[in-house]
């Protein structure tokens, strides 16, 4: 039986204007087309792109984005607190919209690829450490690496 579940998505990618779209004009952050192209990619973004992978997507839309402006446009969301950066040990930082429900990363190191999950029982250990410890937990950040088990 396997208890780890993957989360429900919360990166809700509605037709026309984006959660991330929408939290920045919650925000009253002055909106550029650029600015609204690259909030929709983020918000259709299933994985966790990094600049690079963003600048690329973006491009496609809008060929004058550069590279710049995708990583200006990244950092003021992040630090409105709409995205969430990680550094998953290979250099790049990655973004995913900042999740409404908790979840862990376990990265595949032969992809790249970023698998979320979120397992009720690390949850309840790490609470239970930090208790032990004379603390309440307040947060925690799990990632886990991985290569993947051959199948043959
Ligand atoms: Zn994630």
């Amino acid at each position: 039986m396997d208890r780890v579940t993957e989360p429900k998505s919360t990166h809700s990618a509605s037709a026309g204007t984006g959660r991330i779209e929408q939290l920045c004009i919650e925000k009253g952050m002055r909106m550029t087309d650029q600015r609204r192209i690259i909030a929709r990619i983020l918000s259709e973004a299933r994985d966790h792109p990094d600049v690079e992978e963003l600048h690329r997507r973006s491009a496609e839309v809008d060929s004058e984005i550069s590279i710049a402006t995708v990583y200006r446009t990244v950092r003021l969301f992040e630090e409105a607190g709409i995205l969430t950066r990680h550094d998953f040990m290979d250099g790049r930082s990655r973004y995913e919209e900042t999740p409404e429900e908790h979840h862990d990363h376990l990265i595949d190191l032969r992809s790249g690829r970023v698998i979320e999950f979120m397992d009720p029982e690390i949850e309840r250990l790490q609470e239970e450490i930090a208790r032990r410890l004379g603390f309440t937990l307040v947060g925690h950040k799990l990632e886990l690496y991985g290569m993947p088990i051959d199948d043959e």
